[in-house]
This record gives structure tokens, sequence and C-alpha cells, in this order.
């Protein structure tokens, strides 16, 4: 079963079918509606998005789509066309690999960082530095499952 929700568990939501195309969008509404470097989504059948918790708040961005939102945390949750497509935010799943991407939207936004993300140096969460200060760190966020 797919679940997920915001990260405050105010809002949860399930989907009763399969995921659907999973992409990423770089243009500058999504940009700005994520806080991310581009959007990330992945389809699902409006019938079949069922909300289990909350209420999502959502912000028409544009006259065709609407942003679904967790009030109480602000986590992005869904993108709704008004022709009936719909979106989850693949974050926002609590199992996000389950998203698998095949596609990615151009837009003269798009940033050229992201093409050099997989080069970038890692900081392992196991090094000495890192793993002193992710000890001291005690999670509000809910946790990745229906509660
Ligand atoms: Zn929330
Ligand atoms: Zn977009």
């Amino acid at each position: 079963m797919i679940t997920g929700g915001c990260q405050c568990g105010a809002v949860r939501f399930r989907v009763d079918g399969d995921l659907g195309e999973a992409s990423i969008c770089h243009c500058r509404m999504c940009q700005k509606a994520t806080g991310g470097l581009f959007g990330p989504y992945v389809g699902v059948e409006v019938g079949e998005l069922i909300w289990t918790r909350g209420v999502r708040k959502r912000f028409q961005s544009s006259n065709k789509v609407w942003r679904g939102f967790c009030e109480a945390c602000g986590t992005p949750l869904t993108w709704e066309h008004a022709g009936g497509l719909t979106s989850v935010m693949i974050g926002a799943l609590d199992d996000p690999a389950a998203a698998r991407l095949t596609v990615q939207l151009g837009s003269p936004s798009r940033l050229a960082c992201v093409d050099d993300i997989s080069g970038l140096p890692v900081h392992e969460p196991t090094e000495p530095r890192a793993a002193a200060h992710l000890a001291s760190i005690v999670s509000l966020q809910h946790p990745d499952r229906d509660t």
C-alpha cells in the first residue's frame, strides 16, 4: 500500500492503486512551490488518492493548477490540475523510492547546478563530525507510516 503525508503528520494520504509516471519539473513555479531545485512528482489517479487524516490546504498557482500543502507545517503534498491530472510530491511518500523517475520537464529556469549533483563530494552521516551532530538531533517529524 502506498501511503504518505506531511512532516508534522497532520495530513496523511494513501493511494488505492499504482503510482503513475514520476517526473521532476524545472519550471520556476515548481522551484518556488517546493523551495527546492526542482519539483518531484508522481502521478496518481484522482479517485485513488484518499486523504486519511486532516485536510490539505490548496494554493491556486495558475489558472489551471492548485498546489496542496499542510497548513500546519508547510509540507508540499500535491499538484492538482483542473483537467483531473493529479500528482503527489515524491518526498511526501512514506517510501519515496517507490517512485522511479522516468522524465524531467525542461524549462529556461532549469538550474545548471542540477547537473553537478552526482559529482559533488559526499559527507557521509557516519563521518565523526556528522555522526556527533546527528546523534544530538531529536526528530519531531512524523514517522514514515500511519499512526
Ligand atoms: Zn503537517
Ligand atoms: Zn513545474
